[in-house]
This record gives structure tokens, C-alpha cells and sequence, in this order.
């Protein structure tokens, strides 16, 4: 799921308590894309080698109603209501969105209430189960992930809670490819000298295949990854590797933003916004806002300088929070 959080999460709460909805944003793929993280940070049933939010520190394939859902649509609502219109609203954010629960009825509520069509961004690791698999059926694009062509690989590189097996996961993408009614874009993440061999995408591009989706995606490490060595491919060879895929492949890797400074007022008012929606350390805030962390280390002393940004120790690193006009910490979620 490596575009989760560049395309759906990055916003603010604006002060106005909102805590599930953000944005809406302008996402390369989704167009203005309204955000809605349904699960603590980093709970996933994958701990990608390439992941943009880090390890993974909740391993596991157990579902759980983590967010109450009369306050997911409420959040989205006022979201709208407040940034204006959405292209769609984005069922995603800092761990795997399928892990909640009841995703059937939050669907079907957010679009009653909103009209505005729903895409959800998942590993796709739990649609082996047929209840996932019908809880998704109201959504009108899903983008499920697939970098692996063997068992081998699958471990290496999205290292599963054990009870999710390769082939089970395999075999649920195919059959929600056959049973699903919206549109399917398969995302492939590549890692070089992990699945990026042209024997190892051609196997992977023969599940794709089978799967039958409108799109292939393929992506690449762009951001600091959770493992060092989880290195990016060279763009002239993700290209030649999407003719493995045929027509429907396009490469959506990004460039590194290292370019991209955070000096802008603009940028740093999302900075601000962001932190005050939840405390973050300095990856996190990079990734948030898709930015180089030299870029957010060009203001963000300054920002502490003049008060608007205190540091605090946690967990042996430097977390950072908005100071509210009150004197006051945002919520308190740790990441
Ligand atoms: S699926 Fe992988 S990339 Fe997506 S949140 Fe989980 S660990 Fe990160």
C-alpha cells in the first residue's frame, strides 16, 4: 500500500476537533481527495520493508471497530463543508483501513450523506475472506497492493502477519477481481534487488492478469524507507519493467522530494496544522507532508523559537506539537 498516505492522508484538523477526516488534498491519483484514517498509526497487517510511516508496531489480521463511524461520516462532512468539494472521499491513512470494521455500513453512510464516491487504499491482504471482500463492495475504486510473485518474496518484502499465507492472498485478489462491480487499480511497489528482477515482475504481472484490473500501477521507494536497504528503482527501468503489464501499466513513482522545500507560507501553515492535529517527529512529519526532512528542518526550529511548536522526548525521539492559542497540546497520539 505505498501510496497511502501521500494520496489520501496529508492535512489538518484546522482546530476544529476533527480527528478521522483530512483534507481534502490534491492527490496525484485521486484528484481532491478527502482522507479517512480508520486505524491507529502503524496498525497493519504488513510491515513492508519499504513502508514511508516506518515498522510496523501493531502486527496483525485481526479486525476491530477502531473508529466509531457516526463520527468518521460527521468528520467528513464538516471536512467538506469546510475545504470544499471532493472528488472522492479515500478510505486509507497510517496503517491498513480493512482492519476496521464494518466498512459495508461506513460506505454506504458516506456516500448517502456525502454523494461523493468512495476509494479505499488497501494491502489487500484480507480479502481471502468473503466478508471482507462484500464489506468492500459498495466502494467504487479500490487499489490493492501486490509486490510479490513468490512466497519467497512476499515475506521479504511485506513481511505478513503469519496467519496470512501467499497464496490465500493471491487468490483473494483474483476473486474479488472476478466478483467485484467498481474498478480495480492493482499498485506494485518494486524494490530494488527484492521484486525487481524482469523474471520476478513477469510472475507478478501473471497474477496481475488473472486479477484483471483497469489499472497497474507501479511504484517505488521515494520517501525514507522503514528498512535502509529497501532501495528505489532507477526510473528508466520501472519503465521498461511495466511492459511486463502491457497497456494498462503506468509508473507513478515519484521523484525524491528532496526539492521540495517546506519554506513556503503555505507549507507552513500545513506544518502547523498538521502538528496540531497530533503530535510527530520529524519522519513522520515528511511523510505527512511530502517533503524532504531537510526541507521541514529549514522551519522548524524557528517555528520552536517563537513558540508556535513545542519538542517533547518520547520513545527516544523528538516529538513536535502545535501550540494552540490556548497554551494547549492537541490530542495526544504518539507517532
Ligand atoms: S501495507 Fe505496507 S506500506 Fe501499507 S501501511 Fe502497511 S506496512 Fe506500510
Amino acid at each position: 500500500m505505498g501510496l497511502s498516505v501521500s494520496d489520501a492522508v496529508t492535512g489538518s484538523a484546522r482546530g476544529d476537533g476533527r480527528r478521522y477526516a483530512f483534507g481534502p488534498v490534491v492527490s496525484r491519483r485521486l484528484g481532491r481527495s478527502l482522507g479517512v484514517d480508520l486505524v491507529p498509526y502503524k496498525t497493519c497487517s504488513y510491515d513492508c520493508i519499504y513502508c514511508q510511516l516506518g515498522r510496523t508496531t501493531r502486527l496483525t489480521a485481526v479486525r476491530s471497530q477502531f473508529a466509531p463511524l457516526a463520527r468518521v461520516v460527521e468528520d467528513a462532512l464538516r471536512a467538506l463543508e469546510i475545504s470544499g468539494p471532493a472528488d472522492y472521499i479515500t478510505l486509507s491513512g497510517s496503517g491498513e483501513p480493512t482492519l476496521c470494521t464494518r466498512l459495508d455500513e461506513l460506505i454506504a453512510a458516506l456516500k448517502a450523506r456525502t454523494g461523493v464516491p468512495i476509494a479505499v487504499l488497501t494491502n489487500g491482504s484480507l480479502l481471502f475472506r468473503p466478508e471482507m471482500r462484500r464489506e468492500l463492495a459498495g466502494a467504487d475504486l479500490v487499489v490493492p497492493s501486490l509486490d510479490a510473485g513468490t512466497a519467497e518474496a512476499f515475506q521479504r518484502v511485506n513481511r505478513p502477519d503469519p496467519s496470512i499465507g501467499f497464496e490465500a492472498m493471491v487468490d483473494g485478489l483474483i476473486e474479488f477481481g472476478q466478483d467485484y462491480g467498481g474498478r480495480i487499480w492493482l499498485e506494485v511497489f518494486l524494490v530494488r534487488g527484492y521484486n525487481d528482477s524482469l523474471d520476478h515482475v513477469g510472475r507478478i504481472a501473471a497474477l496481475a492478469r488473472q486479477i484483471g484490473p483497469e489499472r497497474v500501477q507501479l511504484n517505488t521507494v521515494a520517501r525514507p524507507p522503514a528498512e535502509g536497504d529497501a532501495l528505489p528503482v532507477d526510473p528508466a527501468v520501472l519503465d521498461d519493467l511495466a511492459g511486463a503489464f502491457g497497456a494498462l501499466a503506468e509508473v507513478v513513482a515519484e521523484r525524491p522530494a528532496v526539492e521540495r522545500a517546506a519554506g513556503g507560507g503555505a507549507e507552513v501553515q500545513r506544518l502547523l496544522d498538521l502538528l496540531a492535529r497530533r503530535p510527530c517527529h520529524l519522519l513522520a512529519m515528511a511523510e505527512a507532508l511530502n517533503a524532504h526532512p531537510n526541507a521541514i528542518l529549514k522551519v522548524l526550529p524557528g517555528l520552536v523559537r517563537e513558540g508556535k511548536v513545542t519538542v517533547t522526548r518520547h520513545g527516544g525521539r523528538d516529538h513536535y506539537a502545535a501550540t494552540h492559542p490556548s497554551g494547549e497540546h492537541g490530542p495526544v497520539e504518539w507517532v
